[in-house]
């Protein structure tokens, strides 16, 4: 009965645990929620208050399908000043989240059984909205002793005349390694040769606590010609409900995206628009104080973690995120198909702290952790970890 592009498809396991834990807490559960990678802040004021502007001057009405001109150009204005890319008015969709902005983007350039190269770990939803539109996830291995950043040479094996797209996500969830701009220059290398398009999600752009952070479409022409630049507001602002992400990218894709927009949404709320325009226009103090605070997290975070016998991971560079190695557990309890889940599912019914399974990212010898939380719950979660651990 159902569409066979479904086949295999999983609903959101970051959501859905989230949601579990929401249920359990209502029901009475004392659970800390270190899963979903939602900003514990709130919206700043001004964002707010411009939405609630716009409700007030009748801004509530359909507007235009690539997005209300005032949001573009301040998200032009961004990209140029910030990020160093020109980008024209017509080159720049503005969409119901970055989640949107990326489906858009595959609906646009994918045909069936096209290819699309994504490596692990990744995103949650990258395989099921390549696998939605029609298209075929190709996974790529990386290496932990390589930070699990993606190299030439490995797209260079894996890619076949099939491959459309590759996904760099930089800062990485659920890693949080951030790309030099010699790596990205030799990825942009490798997909011009080849002709494969780069969906460069930096939606962790700002969430960054290194200096080094490089937008792949600033490195020429060229790089921005086949790249598609996706970013958003859920993350940088905390504004997850708001519903605002955004694809940069050339002309003649970008008029295809706000085609396929038009016709499926026609364009984001009106209203969450507005708050956009003024998040991007004046909450630099209100952003500066969470990633400030974010850092402050991690550092706490890792002192905590590095008390735990047998965990192991990466310093996260940015992003929100802890990937931690739990192999060294495996032979402390009983699995059977999946040994990151039957871990999280013990850690949460036992323990009572929530966390993500690695298969969810793609790899099954991991949890991830996010620090996008109140610190004091961080800090009783990882100790609750660490009691659960010592206790298997
Ligand atoms: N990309 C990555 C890497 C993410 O972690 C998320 C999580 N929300 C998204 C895209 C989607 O964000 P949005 O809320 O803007 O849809
Ligand atoms: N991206 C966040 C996460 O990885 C939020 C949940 C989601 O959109 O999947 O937890």
């Amino acid at each position: 009965m159902l569409s066979s592009k479904l086949k295999g498809i999983t609903p959101s396991f970051t959501i859905g645990i989230s949601t579990k834990v929401k249920e359990l807490k209502s029901q009475g559960q004392d659970i800390i929620n270190l899963s979903i990678g939602e900003p514990d802040f709130l919206t700043p004021s001004s964002a707010k208050n411009n939405a609630i502007e716009a409700i007030n001057m009748d801004q509530t009405k359909y507007d235009s399908a690539a997005g209300l001109l005032e949001l573009r150009k301040a998200i032009q204005n961004k990209l140029q000043v910030e990020n160093n890319i020109l980008y024209e008015l017509d080159e720049i969709i503005v969409s119901s989240g970055a989640k949107h902005a990326i489906t858009n983007t595959l609906i646009a350039l994918l045909d069936y059984g096209d290819e699309v190269i994504i490596p692990k770990p990744y995103w949650v939803s990258y395989p099921e909205m390549v696998k939605l539109v029609g298209g075929k996830p190709v996974f790529l291995d990386t290496k932990k002793e390589n930070n699990f950043k993606v190299t030439p040479k490995d797209i260079e094996n894996i890619l076949t005349p099939k491959t459309k797209i590759i996904f760099i996500t930089n800062p990485s969830n659920p890693t949080g390694v951030v790309y030099s701009k010699e790596e990205l220059q030799q990825i942009v290398d490798i997909c011009l040769k080849h002709n494969i398009y780069i969906l460069a999600d930096e939606i962790y752009e700002k969430i960054c606590y290194v200096d080094s952070f490089v937008s792949i479409a600033s490195l020429s022409n060229d790089a921005k010609n086949i790249t598609i630049t996706i970013n958003g507001l859920s993350k940088s602002v905390a504004m997850t409900g708001w519903r605002i992400g955004y694809s940069a990218t050339n002309k003649t894709l970008a008029t295809a995206i706000a085609a396929v927009q038009g016709h499926l949404v026609s364009h984001p709320s009106t209203i969450s628009q507005w708050a956009g325009v003024s998040a991007l226009t004046s909450c630099q103090s209100e952003i500066v104080e969470m990633v400030n605070t974010y850092q402050s997290r991690r550092d706490l975070a890792i002192e905590a973690l590095k008390k735990i016998k047998n965990l192991e991971f990466i310093t996260p560079q940015g992003a929100f995120y802890l990937f931690i190695d739990i192999s060294n557990l495996k032979n402390k309890l009983k699995w059977n198909d999946s040994f990151s889940v039957a871990f999280s599912d013990m850690l949460l019914n036992i323990g009572k702290v929530a966390v993500v399974p690695g298969i969810a990212f793609g790899m099954d010898d991991f949890i991830r952790i996010s620090y996008a939380c109140d610190t004091e719950e961080l800090l009783q979660g990882i100790n609750r970890i660490q009691s659960f651990i010592e206790n298997l």
